[in-house]
């Protein structure tokens, strides 16, 4: 089954393809607005809350986006979110984490032929993200110390953490 899955972690979408058809997280009496998400090929993103043993399986803790394309259910695609634990994080890093996948899949990241996970490609998908966040005026500082309590020390896919974070700091800068 040709599955691909990218960007394991702590990650996690865009702005262009998203519209619509939001997505909510109950929290503490709080309603997070989530919108929608549409892949090249025109499939709706759907969003998912799994336990932490299925993210782990594919490497990830948070969030991850998928596609697959299979004989029973045709193609899809999906963002696996972590339903015991990510709905609990702060506002803003639930978001940047949809944010980051929802980009994995509008930028085709997620297509069948598209390369492997690349740090070039999660830098613009955290890049799509911190813009996101600077429209809805959310400060860097806020983006930077979340990311400090939240990301990876090193990841093979994400790059240095000290260098992610300020590949974001030039993304949100030069909006
Ligand atoms: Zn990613």
């Amino acid at each position: 089954m040709p599955l691909k899955a990218i960007c394991f972690i702590f990650i996690a979408m865009l702005v262009g393809a998203c519209q619509a058809n939001p997505v909510f997280f109950t929290k503490a009496n709080k309603l997070i607005y989530f919108p929608e998400c549409i892949d090249p090929t025109g499939l709706k993103v759907q969003w998912i809350g799994v336990p932490i043993e299925v993210l782990i399986k594919y490497n990830a803790r948070a969030a991850i986006g998928v596609r697959s394309k299979t004989p029973a259910f045709g193609e899809y695609a999906k963002v696996l979110y972590n339903k015991d634990s990510l709905p609990h994080a702060q506002d803003e890093w639930i978001r940047f984490i949809l944010y980051h996948e929802c980009a994995h899949h509008t930028l085709g990241h997620l297509l069948p032929d598209y390369p492997p996970p690349s740090v070039p490609d999660e830098w613009v998908a955290d890049c799509v993200a911190v813009r996101k966040l600077k429209t809805e005026k959310v400060p860097f500082a806020k983006i930077h110390i979340l990311s400090r309590m939240y990301l990876k020390s090193k990841s093979d896919t994400h790059g240095d953490i000290e260098a992610r974070i300020n590949n974001m700091r030039l993304c949100y800068d030069s909006l």
